[in-house]
């Protein structure tokens, strides 16, 4: 591991302490091998004048729901040491005492609440104290001879804490190992199965001490011969099979879920091991993973849904065993072991989802890490379960507000580049929902900076490109429960007398056939989906086309043809599938200017008087097509079938 410090980056922020201690925090939270999603935590000590004009010892340490990759001044919760330093004295002191006597300590009854380590980074006497759960540390102590090896690896420079749970207990613990303690004479602190401590007045040498410590466990897994895994090719995968198996977690999980295929090449290797399911089964990398991905995976036999209640029913006796009063916790596993597949990471929600896989490959990396030392040999039953059934992380999950509508369900949208595709999938966004988003133009893929969108270049004509665009949605996502089918060519005005065969055919293909072809082939997922729908974006030339647009209101009306006979075909199977007739959205990419232009000469108005030229007088955007094709897909229309909506301001050629 290489230090990341950089002299000219630092001088430029001068003596301020705090602004230093951003800065590596940031160094330290940056790195995945040292610490992972809000994991770790850091602190600088700095003596400020009160009220009363008395110099006051502070204690800046990270403060809670702050990451050390992205956190910034105000992530840091200033308190008092004094009263720190007394709390660390008690025998005993229960979690809502700590956070509460903590917070009391407080400068700035606005900031964050301190981090569970607060007292703990009290006791140190150095000015910066930084903590991670560098992997490398924590895979070597994960052994049954994890504790001589780290003192065969540092010698005395290092003091050795045995494992005891985070908080108040580990700063008691430390408080009595270290009384008398000459400070200078160690490096640091190895916190067996949990991390290290280093510590230093001087904010370059406390990281490097950190990463000096982290290199040398490094070096030690090279010369033991532990590395990761050489990357294998994942066998053939049955897209129906993953599906189902999102929908089995689901039904347990109690609300639709996501699934994202891993299959990396060393996660490939890691699923292909001779003793995959019992290594698996050992236990995770550091306690505080618990409450991202459980104690254990389940690991995939032939009958996934069974292999699921096997996991539910052993993860509550592991409850059962051990609960003290607690509530259970969602019994569904949050990621699989797939055999000859990879990793499977299930959630509500994207950011969870890439979280569970993060931490799952740094899981199994470790596990074969350590079972080339000697054994893998992570902490016990019993001090998992208090970790996952720790009040101050049980508190945690409670603040995790209410889900959305479209929580943890999957839409395609077709032509989402511009227009009324584009705030498709805003709209589903917004909602909740994840997106798979579809486009000719290959500016799709980072068309969206949201990480719930996946943009796909497909050209909707071509089945090829579009089943592999439906691969790509299912094992990024685990399936499909709602179908936009929306891309679309407004082709030249031109009389059937005049008519080019290209353009018409091309009008067919673009407007029908595809949209044909994507339904199809969403079909058999769709009938897995959660409260599946289809909304198909057609046209008001449907119901009152123009002269000159033969082209484009024949498709228009054979595609709305295609939604009543799949709304009749799809309806025993609960899938849903409504029409919507927008006119007039002139936000979108097929009303050029020129179309515009013509349009308005002819029917005698001004371009003006041709946007609002209806009922109402009002101009429809693209914004306002999307609004009522997600509440089509949402619980508004859930009784509803085979309907067409019209979105025009209102038009009297159809009222
Ligand atoms: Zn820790």
């Amino acid at each position: 591991m290489k230090s990341a410090w950089n002299d000219a980056e630092a001088k430029k922020l001068g003596n301020d302490l705090l602004k230093l201690r951003v800065y590596t925090s940031r160094l330290l939270g940056q790195d995945p091998d040292l610490v992972l999603h809000g994991g770790g935590n850091t602190s600088v000590k700095i003596v400020e004048k009160n009220i009363f004009g008395e110099d006051e010892e502070i204690l800046y340490v990270k403060g809670s729901g702050w990451d050390l990759a992205t956190i910034e001044e105000p992530g840091f919760a200033p308190v008092k040491i004094e009263p720190l330093k007394k709390l660390a004295q008690l025998d005993e002191l229960s979690d809502m005492e700590m956070v509460r006597n903590c917070r009391m300590a407080m400068t700035n009854p606005s900031a964050p609440n301190p981090s569970v380590e607060a007292i703990l980074h009290g006791l140190i006497p150095y000015v910066f104290v930084d903590h991670t759960h560098a992997d490398a540390v924590v895979v070597i102590t994960n052994t049954p001879d994890g504790e001589e090896r780290i003192k065969e690896i540092y010698g005395d420079r290092i003091m050795i804490i045995p494992y005891v749970m985070p908080g108040f207990i580990l700063a008691k613990k430390i408080r009595e190992m270290t009384e008398g303690l000459d400070w200078d004479s160690i490096d640091g602190m190895i916190l067996l199965n949990h991390g290290v401590f280093t510590f230093h007045d001087d904010p370059k040498i406390a990281y490097e001490k950190m990463i000096d410590i982290v290199t040398k466990a490094e070096e030690y897994l090279e010369e033991q011969g532990a590395k990761e895994l050489a990357g294998e090719e994942r066998g053939e995968l049955d897209l129906m099979t993953f599906t189902k198996l999102r929908k089995a977690n689901s039904k347990v999980w109690g609300s639709p879920i996501l699934a994202r295929l891993d299959d990396a090449g060393p996660t490939v290797a890691y699923s292909n091991l001779p003793d995959v399911e019992e290594i698996s089964n050992i236990g995770n990398l550091a306690p505080e993973h618990v409450i991202r991905i459980k104690r254990t995976p389940v690991v995939l036999g032939k009958d996934h849904e069974a292999d699921i209640a096997a996991f539910v029913e052993d993860y509550k006796a592991y409850f059962h065993e051990f609960n003290r009063g607690e509530t259970l916790l969602n019994p569904a596993p949050c990621w699989a072991v797939w055999p000859g597949i990879g990793t499977v990471s299930f959630g509500p929600n994207v950011k969870t989802i890439r979280i569970t896989e993060d931490v799952s490959q740094h899981t199994t990396k470790a596990i074969v890490q350590a079972e080339t030392l000697s054994s893998y040999k992570p902490l016990s039953k019993a001090d998992f379960f208090d970790m996952e059934y720790w009040s101050l992380e049980q508190a945690k999950l409670k603040k995790a507000g209410s889900a959305k509508e479209m929580q943890g369900k999957i839409a395609i949208v077709s032509g989402s580049m511009t227009g009324i595709g584009k705030a498709c999938v805003e709209r589903l966004v917004a909602n909740g929902a994840v997106v798979a988003a579809l486009d000719i133009n290959p500016g799709i893929t980072d068309r969206f900076p949201q990480a719930e969108v996946l943009g796909i270049e497909c050209d909707v004509t071509d089945p090829a490109q579009l089943a592999s665009a439906i691969e790509k949605t299912v094992t990024s996502f685990g399936g499909i429960d709602m179908l936009v089918l929306n891309a679309g060519i407004f082709p030249k005005s031109a009389k059937i007398a005049d008519m080019d065969d290209t353009l018409w055919r091309k009008s067919m293909e673009v407007n029908v056939n595809s949209h044909q072809k994507l339904l199809q082939l969403a079909i058999p997922y769709l009938e897995q989906g959660f409260d599946p729908a289809v909304v198909i974006i057609a046209s008001k030339n449907v119901l009152a086309p123009g002269p000159g647009a033969s082209a484009y209101s024949v498709a228009k009306a054979g595609l709305t043809q295609l939604g009543r006979v799949a709304a009749l075909e799809l309806g025993d199977k609960n899938i849903r599938v409504n029409m919507i007739h927008p006119n007039a959205v002139y936000d979108t990419a097929i009303w050029t200017d020129e179309v515009l232009n013509a349009r308005a000469k002819h029917y005698g108005l001004t371009v003006e008087e041709y946007k609002t030229n209806n009922v109402l007088h009002v101009e429809v955007t693209s914004k306002d097509v999307a609004d009522l094709a997600v509440s089509m897909l949402g619980k508004t229309f859930a009784k509803i079938t085979g309907a067409q909506v019209p979105i025009d301001g209102g038009n009297e050629r159809i009222i």
